[in-house]
């Protein structure tokens, strides 16, 4: 054998494996099916702008030991995601926070805002009761008890049904658990302490966590099994765990997404990162502008030209990319079945969103391949 370890995928479980591994002294191959790396960091280069190509990516973590880590591969930059939502034509700042109660109701004070939220609330609350309900029987009458009408109607409702592709009606209350509204002044969509973008974009750091490691692209697992399997004494597997075992349980489903992507020759389409279309006449759920997150302020302006991607959700279908594992009752019964034997394989580490049928954000993922034992 000549490796110790294959791995299967170059995605971020892969690569942060990977490099650990090598670092440890331990001989070991990456292969990939697709025909680069990185998995679905993956960024390619149009017009001078790195365009994520497998849906818009941003990092984010309060664990110092992640942040410290992917820093010590590639610097980070400084960019704050703060979507902007447009309803109907109309712009409101995300998440729900003072900008955006100024935006909906021309409130200025916390305490407007508040009154304004309590109300709606109340109202949800008297309607349910006189149809005789006392606890949400949908996505629809959930949010409305935690947020009111008009912030349901116009941000959540239309955004939320082309992303599941069911009606609020249809769908279950506990999707949604809380709806955090911010009575200050800040549009920073996340909380934790550290965010950003590698400086000179995602493959870089991939590149870093790769460098002097063997790697093939284009090189299906299952296109030749028995060869791969020959290759090394252990396997680190982060493709989906179905395939691995032919599925004999069943496929997994999952959501995807499609991206349409434009080449502009205008230096800036949206002035922002991430656009939310939350109207359901616009059938895209979201425009990435890419070149925003990493130009800043007049910076935008040096390059003359800009990348969008228009997103539509989906229901994944074979060929398609497969993106958030379905958390319903059927996929969650195979996917235990499937650890199951997993469980039991001594010489196959599976890890990642697809070996795990679980969503990991990127931090997570890192985090699980350095706790993973070499
Ligand atoms: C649309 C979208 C947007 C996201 N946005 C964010 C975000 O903003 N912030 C955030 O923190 N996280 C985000 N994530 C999550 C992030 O993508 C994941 O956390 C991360 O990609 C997981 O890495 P991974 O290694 O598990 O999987 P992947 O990156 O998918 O890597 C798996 C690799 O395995 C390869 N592979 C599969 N089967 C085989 C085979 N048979 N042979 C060889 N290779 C194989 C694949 O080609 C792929 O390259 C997003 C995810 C999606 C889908």
């Amino acid at each position: 054998m000549s490796y110790d370890y294959l791995i299967v995928g170059s995605g971020l479980f892969g690569a942060t494996f990977a490099y650990r591994a090598h670092r440890a002294g331990k001989r070991c191959l990456v292969i990939d099916k697709r025909p680069q790396l990185g998995g679905n960091i993956y960024c390619e280069r149009i017009e001078g702008i790195n365009v994520h190509k497998y849906g818009a990516h941003i990092f984010h973590t309060s664990d110092s030991t992640v942040w410290n880590f992917v820093n010590s591969i590639v610097p980070f930059n400084r960019y704050t995601n703060s979507p902007v939502a447009n309803y109907k034509g109309r712009l409101y700042n995300l998440p729900f926070n003072m900008n955006t109660f100024y935006q909906m109701w021309g409130v200025t004070t916390p305490e407007e805002a508040q009154a304004k939220i309590d109300e709606q609330k109340k109202d949800a609350l008297e309607h349910m009761r006189n149809e005789g309900v006392d606890q949400p029987r949908n996505l629809e009458e959930q949010a409305l008890l935690l947020i009111g009408r008009d912030i349901y109607e116009r941000l959540i409702k239309g955004y939320t049904e082309k992303q599941w592709g069911r009606k609020c009606t249809d769908l279950p209350a506990f999707i949604i658990k809380r709806l955090p509204v911010r009575l200050v002044f800040d549009n920073n969509y996340f909380n934790d302490l550290y965010q950003g973008i590698p400086i000179g974009g995602y493959n870089q750091l991939i590149q870093g966590l790769l460098e002097g490691i063997e790697t093939r692209t284009s090189a299906d697992f299952f296109d030749d099994r028995d060869f791969w399997e020959k290759q090394a004494g252990k396997i680190v597997f982060t493709g989906p765990i179905d395939e691995f075992y032919r599925f004999r349980f069943g496929k997994l489903n999952y959501r995807t997404v499609r991206f349409e992507q434009q080449t502009l020759h205008i230096p800036n389409y949206q002035g922002n990162a991430v656009v939310n279309y939350t109207d359901l006449e616009v059938p895209y759920t979201r425009i990435i502008e890419h070149k925003h997150f990493e130009l800043f302020g007049a910076d935008v302006y040096g390059n003359p030209h800009t990348v969008i991607s228009r997103e539509y959700s989906s229901e994944w279908a074979e060929g398609m990319e497969p993106y958030y594992p379905v958390n319903d009752e059927r996929n969650n019964r195979l996917a235990r079945q499937y650890r199951e034997l997993a469980q039991q394989e001594p010489d196959v580490i599976f890890g990642g969103r697809l070996a795990e049928y679980k969503y990991y954000d990127m931090a997570p993922v890192i985090q699980r391949a350095m706790q993973t034992e070499i």
